[in-house]
C-alpha cells in the first residue's frame, strides 16, 4: 500500500536506509532492501535532529515521547510508556564485588516489559500509515504490548505466539480482547508464518515485520533515559539481553546520537550481551570469532529471548566488538539464581530475561571480561510476575502452620 503524507508526521525521519548497501527509500511500510535484501533502518535529517536540546527534552512529557524529536513518528498511540526507574543497586554491587551498578527497570512499563517502547512507535507508525490492524509474531511480551496498544488505539489486533508460551503471557494478551493465534511451533516457526501472512494481508501492520524499521527505533528511548537519569552522561558498561539483537544495537545508537548531538559528553562505553545457553546463537558466534550467526533450535526457560535465528544478531556482534564488550550465556539454573539474586538483594522481581542478564553479569565478572570498578548499568526488561513457573519450585512459604501461637513457636521462624 502507498500512503502520501506530510513530512512533519514523521518527525526528523528522512527515509528508510539499507544497512548493507545504503540505498534509500521513501518512508512507509517495508523492512528489506529491494536491491540487496538487506534490512532497512530509519534515516534522519541531521538538521532536524540538531534542534533537539536538553531543554526541549526536559520540556516534554514524562514518558518516552519526551524524546519524540529523535523518533520517526508523532505519538498517535500513547499508553504513557517509559520514564521507568533507574535504581542504584548497591546491595547487588557489594555481593558481586562491583563499585557502581545500576538497574534500569523496564518492568515498570504499562504491560510490564520494554516491548511497550517499540510498540508505541510501531503502533503510531501503523496508524499514521493508514493501517487498521496491528499484528505481530511474539515470544510473549510483544504480544502483551501489541494487544494493549491496539485496544487503546481502537485498532483490531491479531497476535501470533508459540503455543507453549507461559500462562502469564497468554492470559495477559488475551484479556485485551484481540485475536490471539497460538501456533504449534517455536518462535522462528511463528515468525516465518507471519512473514507469509503479511504478504497476503497487506493492510495488516506486523509491528516487527513490515513496520520493523519504526518499531526498532522505540528501543532507543531506554538508552536516552539512562543517559538523562545519570545526569546527562553515559555509563562505562552496559549489559543488555539479546533476543533478535535489536535492543542492544539501539542502546548503542541512542548513545551515539546523544554524543553526536552534544547532549552528553562523548565518553567511551562498552556494550555487553546476555543470552541463555539454550538459545545462544549470538554468544556462540562471538566466542567463535564469527561474523555470521548460525541459527539454533531454542530450548530454555527464558522464552522471551528464545529467537533461534536473530534478525539483528550480526549487528549486535558489530556493536559489541566495536565498543570492546563481550557476549556470554548462562544455563537455566543460573537464570533462576539470577532472578533470586536480584530479588534478594534489591527487591526487584525480574522475569527470566532479567535473570539471564544478572547471571550473565556475574559470568562476565568471573571471566574478567567486565570491569568491576567501572560504572555499569544492567537492563531488567520484564516482570517476574509473568514467568512465575521459573521460580515457583524454589519460592515457597518458609512454613505453613496452624493459626496458633504454639504452632508459630514450633515453626522455628522467629
Ligand atoms: C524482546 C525482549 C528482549 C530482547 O529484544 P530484542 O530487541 O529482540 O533483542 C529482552 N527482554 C525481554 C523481556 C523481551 O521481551
Ligand atoms: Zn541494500
Amino acid at each position: 500500500m502507498t500512503t502520501v503524507l506530510d513530512r512533519p508526521t514523521f518527525g526528523a525521519a528522512a527515509n528508510l536506509t539499507c544497512r548493507e548497501c545504503g540505498a534509500t527509500y521513501d518512508l512507509g511500510p517495508g523492512n528489506a532492501c529491494e536491491q540487496c535484501f538487506g534490512p532497512l533502518e530509519i534515516g534522519y535529517d541531521d538538521t532536524l535532529l540538531a534542534s533537539v536540546t536538553r531543554a526541549s527534552i526536559d520540556a516534554g512529557p514524562r514518558t518516552m515521547w519526551r524524546y519524540g524529536g529523535l523518533l520517526p513518528v508523532a505519538p498517535v498511540v500513547d499508553l504513557q510508556v517509559g520514564c521507568t526507574r533507574l535504581i542504584k543497586a548497591d546491595n547487588l554491587a557489594r555481593e558481586l564485588g562491583m563499585k557502581t551498578l545500576w538497574v534500569k527497570d523496564d518492568s515498570g512499563n504499562p504491560t510490564h516489559s520494554f516491548k511497550d517502547r517499540v510498540v508505541a512507535v510501531a503502533a503510531s507508525a501503523a496508524r499514521t500509515l493508514g493501517f487498521s490492524v496491528l499484528s505481530c509474531a511474539s515470544t510473549g511480551n510483544l504480544a502483551n504490548a501489541v494487544a494493549a496498544a491496539a485496544a487503546r488505539a481502537g485498532m483490531r489486533s491479531v497476535v501470533f505466539i508459540p503455543s507453549d508460551l507461559e500462562a502469564g503471557k497468554v492470559v495477559t494478551t488475551a484479556v485485551y480482547g484481540g485475536t490471539l493465534v497460538a501456533i504449534d511451533g517455536n518462535y522462528d516457526d511463528v515468525n516465518r508464518l507471519c512473514a507469509e501472512v503479511s504478504g497476503e494481508q497487506e493492510d495488516w501492520a506486523f509491528v516487527n515485520v513490515n513496520v520493523r524499521p519504526f518499531y526498532a527505533e522505540g528501543s532507543k528511548t531506554i538508552g536516552y533515559e539512562i543517559a538523562e537519569q545519570l545526569g546527562w552522561r553515559l555509563p562505562s558498561q552496559v549489559v543488555v539481553p539479546i533476543a533478535s539483537g535489536a535492543l542492544l544495537t539501539k542502546v548503542d545508537k541512542a548513545w551515539r546520537e546523544f554524543s553526536t548531538l552534544g547532549l552528553v559528553d562523548a565518553s567511551p562505553y562498552r556494550v555487553f550481551g546476555a543470552q541463555a545457553t539454550g538459545c545462544s546463537p549470538v554468544s556462540a558466534a562471538f566466542k567463535a570469532g564469527h561474523d555470521v550467526v548460525q541459527p539454533v533450535r531454542p530450548s530454555t526457560i527464558a522464552k522471551s529471548l528464545a529467537i533461534g535465528n536473530p534478525a539483528d544478531g550480526i549487528y549486535a556482534l558489530d556493536v559489541v566488538r566495536r565498543t570492546g564488550g563481550a557476549i556470554a550465556d548462562v544455563s537455566d539454573d543460573e537464570v533462576v539464581e539470577g532472578i533470586r539474586l536480584l530479588a534478594r538483594t534489591e527487591g526487584i522481581f525480574a522475569e527470566t530475561a532479567g535473570g539471564v542478564t544478572v547471571a550473565t553479569l556475574r559470568a562476565l565478572l568471573d571471566a574478567g571480561q567486565l570491569d568491576p570498578a567501572a560504572e555499569t548499568v544492567i537492563l531488567n526488561t520484564g516482570d517476574g510476575l509473568k514467568t512465575l513457573d521459573a521460580v515457583a519450585p524454589v519460592a515457597k512459604p518458609t512454613a505453613t502452620i496452624a493459626p496458633s501461637l504454639a504452632a508459630f513457636r514450633a515453626a522455628g521462624v522467629a
